[in-house]
């Protein structure tokens, strides 16, 4: 197949690349730049079957026929998008209107990026898919919560009214090697941090939970679902829920550093616990995932310690 990945300069959209590379695929990737890098695609410089296109996918765009559109450009990481948040409304409307209409012209599957942030501050635990969220619509989320909220409604709407063969996966916390060290994620954080021997920075208490999954478990269950035709939403996230201190802890065990943990206020509407219920990707997928969190920090430790540079950590 010939495959349009948006967002393949990112964390997410390059470890997509290579397995479908390595699955014998054409991929195009289309990115702006706006949070990834070059750097996440460099070792494809001399790969025949990868192309790039440096484009906003908030402006129409065509790259010829394609078989498959995975829609992943977005940013991501609440740093990111509180720093893009009209561009992040953009890319979720615009922009996902822009790759549907690419599947709609050339006949093309398509798979959209969603995320466990649809469920906002869940009042349910753990989310299932058919749980419809607690969001703040005006809060400092609410410009990546609302517009993928919307790009799932569009997606539907694609399916529904013009038969396009659609797919939503809702992504919950993944980490690996290319997350970008300065995202402000709590992993890249807490290990950028305890490489430098600098403080943890736990926000709030640490009491709020995430549920975190290793790459490569995301990127097998995504492409599971890919290749299903199933159009409702599917979480595909790792169950096994942390509290942010026990995570910390977890960071520190992993690095050997001797770091202090302190403690910063927590960010407005900062979801207080987060973990997938994959009862449906088991069941329509046979998926679920093998790597346990401290097993998936050890193997980013190289990554993350190779990207060291003097940058500091974005803190909120
Ligand atoms: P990332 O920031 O590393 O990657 C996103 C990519 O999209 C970047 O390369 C960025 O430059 C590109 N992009 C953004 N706006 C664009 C635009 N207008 N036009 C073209 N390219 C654009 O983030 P990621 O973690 O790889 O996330 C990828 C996708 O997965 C996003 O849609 C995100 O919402 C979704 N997701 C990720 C997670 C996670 O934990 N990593 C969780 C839920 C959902
Ligand atoms: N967090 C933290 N310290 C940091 C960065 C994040 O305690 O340096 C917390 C954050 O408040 C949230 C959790 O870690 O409760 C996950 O944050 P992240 O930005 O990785 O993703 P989110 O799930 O909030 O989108």
């Amino acid at each position: 197949m010939r495959i349009l990945i948006t967002g393949a300069a990112g964390f997410l959209g390059s470890h997509l690349t290579d397995a479908l590379l390595s699955d014998g695929h054409t991929v195009v990737g289309v990115d702006n730049l706006c949070t990834g890098s070059l750097a996440n695609l460099k070792h494809l410089a001399n790969e025949s079957r990868f192309e790039f296109v440096q484009q906003d996918i908030v402006e129409p765009f065509d790259v010829g026929k394609v078989d498959y559109v995975l829609n992943f450009a977005s940013p991501a990481s609440p740093v990111d998008y509180a720093r893009l948040g009209p561009e992040t409304l953009s890319v979720g409307s615009d922009g996902t209107r822009n790759a549907l209409e690419i599947a709609r012209r050339y006949g093309a599957k398509f798979l959209h990026a969603s995320t466990s942030e649809c469920y906002g501050d869940p009042t349910v635990h753990p989310q299932k898919e058919d749980y419809w969220g607690n969001v703040n619509p005006i809060g400092p989320r609410s410009v990546y919560d609302e517009a993928k909220r919307f790009s799932e409604a569009l997606t539907m709407a694609y399916h529904r009214y013009y038969g396009v063969d659609t797919r939503l996966v809702r992504i919950f916390n993944t980490y690996g090697p290319r997350l970008q060290k300065n995202d402000g994620r709590v992993i890249s954080n807490f290990m950028v941090q305890a490489l430098k021997g600098e403080d943890l920075t736990v926000y709030g208490e640490g009491n709020q939970t995430r549920s975190f999954c290793y790459v490569s478990d995301e990127v097998e269950g995504i492409l599971r679902l890919a290749h299903s035709d199933e159009h409702l939403p599917t979480n595909i996230g790792n169950p096994s829920e942390w509290t942010i201190l026990e995570c910390a802890k977890a960071v520190l065990r992993v690095t050997g550093a001797e770091s202090k943990i302190v403690f910063r206020p927590l960010p407005q509407d900062d979801p207080m616990q987060r973990k997938p219920d994959i009862s449906k990707a088991k069941r329509i997928l046979g998926w679920e995932p093998k790597v346990d969190l401290e097993t998936g920090l050890r193997l980013s430790l190289e990554y993350f310690r190779e990207s060291l540079t003097p940058m500091e950590p974005q803190t909120r």
